[in-house]
């Protein structure tokens, strides 16, 4: 990659990595001690900094604070088994990065910003990467509107910011999740595709709903009829139906995740047959009257595969039978950790290696 930017470095003086229990990691507990800072302003994209991470100043009229123009990304650095370092399909993070910043209309980063960017502030706190089974460095990529100005208008600066932390897998026990059929997370037309803040920010009342009534994630469904599964939480949603992967289409109302990608790919390597179809309630129901579906499951980066054991559709729980390590979601997410930690090769080139 030809660098046509500088990037300014500030060391920390001191690693904080000490206070770090790398045995009792858990998820947002602690941060790497650095973090990368870009302005961008008149047009421009300043020269990324590389500094001790620390808390931003910023106006109380910035635009971001008042009208919701943030985006951001979740993605992994993981230890490899030589030793090496590996950003996970950080070419597709980055353009979904560039296609959420398009959505809410603000300025797009470049491309080295966000990739040499990356790689050299993972490398500077390579030493926060984990290497237990499981683990991984968390990256956590936003961008704000920080125009400091009072008044309805698109941002005409902007902050980007780059920050990250070791983070566990957990064992994941099964999930009580509620079909919703009230409330949506994404209209057709609307900013669903996107990985704006205020997506979480509007989901979380119907989420408490569900919470207070005893479950722990929505089974979201389509805006327009509340008929069509589109996504489970805040993570994709899949199903194994009649012994294949089924996951609604990307649509301008579900995320285009990375994790689901993945997996979907893999099913392919594992001779898995998958459909990419709506799945309708009744399609559920059915299929749990006819005892044809086996697993249901969220896919995201930071949980991988977020299992569902009981569904709640009109008033019935639906339970889906217990998972052993054979189930479909399993064999699939190790095959991807598998893969992104060098143990298998990399043939779909996701790696981003140093
Ligand atoms: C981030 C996100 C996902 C998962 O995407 P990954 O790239 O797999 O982490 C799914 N749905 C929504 C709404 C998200 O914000």
């Amino acid at each position: 990659m030809e660098l046509t930017q500088e990037f300014s470095i500030r060391p920390a003086t001191q690693s904080r990595i000490q206070e770090v229990d790398f045995n009792h990691l858990e998820f947002g507990k602690y941060v790497a001690d650095h973090m990368l800072v870009c302005d961008y302003a008149n047009g421009t994209w300043e020269t990324p900094q590389i500094i001790p991470f620390g808390n931003l100043s910023l106006s109380p009229t910035s635009l971001a604070l008042h009208y919701g123009q943030t985006v951001f990304e979740g993605m992994k650095a993981f230890r490899m088994v030589d030793g090496r370092i590996n950003i996970f399909r950080i070419h597709k993070h980055y353009e979904r990065l560039t296609r959420s910043l398009d959505r809410m209309c603000m300025a797009i980063v470049p491309e080295e910003v966000f990739i040499e960017g990356l790689r050299q502030l993972v490398a500077l706190d390579s030493k926060w990467v984990p290497a237990a089974p499981g683990t991984a460095l968390y990256i956590r990529p936003f961008a704000y509107a920080s125009e400091a100005k009072f008044g309805v208008k698109v941002s005409d600066e902007y902050k980007f910011v780059i920050f990250s932390g070791p983070v566990a897998g957990a064992f994941q026990k099964p999930l009580r999740v509620k079909v919703e059929t009230s409330y949506v997370r994404a209209a057709r037309g609307g900013t669903g595709a996107a990985k704006c803040g205020g997506n979480y920010g509007g989901a979380y009342y119907p989420t408490q709903k569900a919470k207070e009534a005893g479950f722990d994630q929505v089974l979201w469904t389509d805006g327009r009829e509340n008929k069509y599964i589109e996504e489970s939480g805040m993570m994709n949603a899949l199903f194994v139906i009649d012994g294949v992967l089924v996951t609604p289409p990307l649509s301008d109302s579900i995320l285009d995740g990375v994790t689901r990608d993945s997996l979907l790919t893999l099913a392919g390597d594992l001779d898995i047959p998958v459909e990419t179809r709506p799945v309708s309630i009744e399609d559920l129901e059915k299929a749990f009257r006819q005892h044809t579906i086996t697993e249901a499951f969220g896919a995201g980066t930071a949980a991988i595969v977020a299992p569902i054991g009981t569904i709640h559709i009109n008033g019935i729980d639906y339970h889906l039978p217990d998972y052993t390590p054979g189930a479909i979601m399993y064999r699939l997410k190790d095959k991807l950790e598998a893969m992104r930690t060098g143990k298998e090769e990399d043939i779909h080139h996701w790696n981003y290696v140093f």
